[in-house]
């Protein structure tokens, strides 16, 4: 250190004192001994602490040599240690009302399904085993007959998620060959899931008709060729054209395919078996009513309002998931066990669809009447008003959640909620530290309070959100 002293540009006298001031590591780790943490956590977390101190002397925001003693900087270095130990991968508490939140991980699994994956993740399991031959099986024959009973399809094949199911399946059919997409219906899902580059890397050409508010059949027709492979219908999911606008339906496509030999498919996006317009929720089309059009094949999420794990589902008729069985891209992009295990387990729950909306997470958060939203949003006033003691105003307010995942965007979901106006830091502050905690919370800031909106939040996180907010709020 005294010879980089000596060096042009050295940093004045009253810095390098500073800096010589800084202890060692290794005097530092001497205090550690006996400590359970990894010793290379212990080591990280003391290096990155001496590490801050010394950019805060070069820096100039650090200029008393005490502020350098060990007893100041173990409770630092002890808090870094905390942080390295904690899981990166956690839970946090959605209290945002976006009910398929994708940066959230989408949609939570019911009972039936942690059951499953807890016995697969324990036990060996007849993944690739078919039990009535001894010999190799498939996995897909596992789900396979159960999604053609629930929808009508002739046969089915799961993938990694959906923007997998739409890679594979555009490769499969119509790699170096074209395939005709409305205008209007070149979406961008969001995570740069585009359809002209995914169709870009399937190495099907492109081919757009049609307006961009208004598509007719006959813009279909006159653009079909001998290289045409595919006329495929996008679900426009995450947003709605209004207006002077016009889309052919989904039957009207299938006929034309029918009539010139042509395969007709449909990016459903969400896809779901259930009609939720019939709780009051928007009407889209269902997977079974998009089987009955005649579809060749349609492709949507397994955790959007299907409510289950991450996966993209191909239904349709069996000669064409033959052909994108037989793809080789298909091992790229298969499921693992526990996709499997989660996925029969939650659509076992949809040949009842009573039971479906009242035990899959997803659906039953969709479809929760405002007085249950309301009782939660009550038990969580009364607790923080006895907690807080005088350090926020507490209201209960009117809401909206919002689907998510880019589904029935325009819908707005009356909800209720509890607004927190705190009295002794900002609100930008307490909602950041809140994301800080230890049990994460995540919330909307709205009219300069802090918003909880209950849909999202479970009956026995109710507890726990509401001591962290006090602990927050106290300083803690
Ligand atoms: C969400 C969505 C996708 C992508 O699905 P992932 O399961 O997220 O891969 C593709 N197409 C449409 C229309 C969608 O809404």
């Amino acid at each position: 250190m005294a010879k980089q002293a000596q060096g042009a540009g050295q940093p004045p006298a009253a810095i390098q004192k500073l800096l010589r001031a800084i202890p060692k590591v290794d005097d530092v780790l001497l205090r550690f001994e006996g400590n359970t943490a990894p010793a290379a956590l212990v080591k990280g977390a003391v290096r990155e602490v001496l590490a801050a101190r010394r950019e805060d002397i070069l820096a100039g925001r650090l200029a008393d040599a005490a502020a350098l003693k060990q007893e100041r900087l173990l409770p630092q270095i002890e808090a870094r240690l905390a942080d390295k130990l904690r899981p990166n991968f956690r839970t946090v508490i959605n209290a945002t009302g976006v009910v398929i939140h994708t940066n959230l991980g989408r949609s939570l699994l019911p009972a039936s399904a942690m059951e499953s994956l807890l016995a697969v993740g324990t036990h060996y399991a007849n993944l690739e085993f078919d039990l009535a031959t001894g010999k190799r099986g498939s996995r897909y024959t596992l789900v396979e007959e159960l999604l053609c009973e629930l929808t009508g399809a002739e046969a089915a094949l799961v993938v990694n998620n959906n923007a997998a199911a739409v890679l594979l399946v555009l490769e499969t059919l119509a790699s170096s060959r074209e395939v005709i997409v409305s205008r209007g219906q070149l979406v961008e899902i969001g995570g740069s899931f585009r359809i002209p580059e995914v169709m870009a890397k399937s190495g099907a050409r492109l081919v757009e008709v049609g307006a961009t508010n208004r598509t007719h059949l006959r813009d279909y027709e006159r653009a079909i060729t001998d290289a045409t492979a595919l006329l495929l219908k996008v679900h426009t999911s995450n947003f709605r054209m209004i207006g002077f606008t016009k889309e052919v339906p989904l039957a009207e496509l299938v006929a034309l395919g029918a009539a010139r030999g042509i395969p007709v498919m449909e990016d459903l996006g969400s896809g779901s078996f259930v009609d939720f317009s019939r709780y009051g929720l928007g009407k889209e089309p269902t997977v079974q009513e998009t089987i009955a059009a005649g579809v060749d094949v349609v492709t949507f999420s397994g955790d959007k309002m299907l409510g289950g794990p991450q996966a993209g589902l191909i239904l349709g008729k069996r000669a064409v998931i033959d052909q994108v069985k037989r793809n080789p891209m298909n091992r790229a992009l298969r499921i693992d066990k526990f996709t499997l295990a989660a996925l029969e387990a939650v659509l076992r729950l949809y040949f009842d669809e009573e039971q479906a909306v009242r035990t899959i997470p997803t659906l039953a958060m969709l479809t929760m009447p405002l007085a249950a939203i309301e009782r939660r949003a009550k038990r969580l006033s009364r607790r923080l008003n006895k907690s807080l003691a005088g350090r926020g105003r507490v209201s209960l307010v009117r809401t909206s959640s919002r689907v998510g995942g880019g589904s029935l965007p325009e819908t707005e979901l009356p909800s209720c909620g509890v607004a927190l106006a705190p009295k002794e830091m900002r609100v930008n502050e307490l909602e950041r530290r809140l994301r800080a905690a230890v049990v994460p919370v995540i919330s909307r800031i709205e009219n300069e309070c802090l918003l909880l909106d209950l849909r999202t939040v479970a009956d026995d996180e109710i507890a726990p959100l509401a001591a962290t907010l006090t602990e927050v709020l106290a300083g803690g």
